[in-house]
Formats: C-alpha cells, sequence, structure tokens
C-alpha cells in the first residue's frame, strides 16, 4: 500500500507492522542522466520489492533531498545537513512507528546518506522507537563498481525511466567521467567535492550500461530487498 496514494481509511485497515521508505537525493549525475536519478532508483526498487513480497507492506512517500554537499559545484543540487538529515529521517520513521508499522526498511539511493542512516537506524533500534533498517539497492547487487551517473545507475535508469536518460550525452559523459571515485592517498581520499576529481560529475563510463542488463539488476535488487523484508519481518525485538 503506497501512503500517497491511500486513504486514511485505507492506512486504518492495512494489517501489518512493515513499512518502506525510499530515501534519494537530488543532485546532479552528469550531462545523461537526471537530477532525481538516486530518488528514482531508490522509489524503483522499493516498489519492486512491495510488489514482489508475499505480504502487506506500507511504502511511504520518498525523501528527495539528502546528504549531497559533495555535489554543489554542479547545477540543481539541493542538499541537508546530515544532522537535519537524520532528524528529518528519524521523525518520518517515528510517525510511521506511531501507526503501528514500526519495523522499517529504508531503501536508499545515494551513497552520500549511508553512515547517517547506519547511525539513525541504530538509534532508533536501541532506543525501541522502532526497528529499522538501512537498505542501500546498489550495495546489494552483483554489479561492480558503483561510480556516479556510471554503468550501475545509468543501467537502471534505462530499464525504469528510459525517457529521462539522454542517449544523445553518453559520450560526453564519458568523456568528462573519472575512472574512480575520489583522489586517493594513504587510504585517504583528499577530495571532498566531486569536481576535484571529475570534470563533469561522473564516475565510470555510463555507455556500459546495456538496457538489457537493467532488468536483471532490478530483480536482483528486489530479491535481495525480499528476503531482507522477510528478515526483518519476523525477528525479534
Ligand atoms: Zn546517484
Amino acid at each position: 500500500m503506497h501512503l500517497r496514494e491511500a486513504t486514511s481509511a485505507d492506512a486504518e485497515a492495512v494489517d501489518t507492522d512493515l513499512a518502506l521508505l525510499p530515501v534519494g537525493s537530488t543532485e546532479q549525475h552528469g550531462p545523461h542522466a537526471p537530477l532525481g536519478t538516486d530518488s528514482l532508483t531508490a522509489e524503483t526498487v522499493a516498489d519492486a520489492g512491495a510488489d514482489a513480497y508475499d505480504g502487506a507492506v506500507v511504502v511511504a512517500p520518498p525523501i528527495h533531498v539528502g546528504v549531497a554537499e559533495e555535489h554543489r559545484d554542479f547545477s540543481g543540487t539541493l542538499w541537508v545537513s546530515e544532522d537535519t538529515f537524520r532528524e528529518y529521517v528519524r521523525e518520518t520513521v517515528a510517525s510511521l512507528a506511531h501507526h503501528g508499522w514500526d519495523r522499517v526498511v529504508i531503501v536508499n539511493g545515494h551513497g552520500g546518506n549511508v553512515d547517517a542512516l547506519r547511525e539513525l537506524c541504530g538509534r532508533l533500534s536501541r532506543d525501541g522507537e522502532a526497528y529499522a533498517v538501512s537498505f542501500t539497492w546498489f550495495d546489494a547487487v552483483s554489479d561492480p563498481e558503483m561510480g556516479h551517473g556510471g554503468p550501475v545507475e545509468t543501467r537502471l535508469l534505462r530499464q525504469s525511466h528510459p525517457d529521462l536518460v539522454h542517449e544523445d550525452r553518453l559520450d560526453a559523459a564519458a568523456a568528462g567521467a573519472a575512472e574512480g571515485w575520489g583522489e586517493w592517498v594513504s587510504g585517504v581520499n583528499l577530495a571532498y567535492d566531486t569536481a576535484e576529481f571529475s570534470e563533469n560529475g561522473v564516475v565510470g563510463d555510463p555507455r556500459e550500461s546495456g538496457a538489457d542488463r537493467g532488468e536483471k539488476l532490478v530483480d536482483e535488487a528486489r530479491a535481495a530487498l525480499v528476503e531482507l523484508l522477510e528478515a526483518v519481518a519476523t525477528r525479534e525485538r
């Protein structure tokens, strides 16, 4: 059940304690992919998981602005501080729990949110407010090297939102891309912002993102999320 489309009466009637909360970002993804990539991918995976799960699950509306200051040099990027982000997500989860949906899987689409979400889910769970875990979909699939606006994200978008991928800009995206994330010396990333190591904000070659592989990517992410939902639904608290 998607809260955004359901009525309050529908919400009252649903019999579950499981909820999914998609969390994304609004940030540059190179010249070829939309600013909303991380929200679109998180929603795609959350919807697929909710559809495939054998049981009722409430899907909350997505959070579209996250921890993304590292992309501030590129137009259109929005961000909030980690403190604001954690508080906003915490209160959103607390309101889900208020209605009895207190086993919460956050479906995350943005690398910059990972640390804040892990800490937040630990705090919520230890405090007993809810049992919450954070699932970052690209960490659960077999595709190597996430990059940024690179093959993995572009592959998923080509499957879920093909009209939003500018195929005619893929060569330009690849030409200005960095090969890897960051500027590493002795295990330390010297760069804080993407613009310090990537000319156009892209990491990885999005041309390697054959649309035919997109379906497999969604399948893998969906299966991983369903397995996680089953574990969270039955775990002792
Ligand atoms: Zn992204």
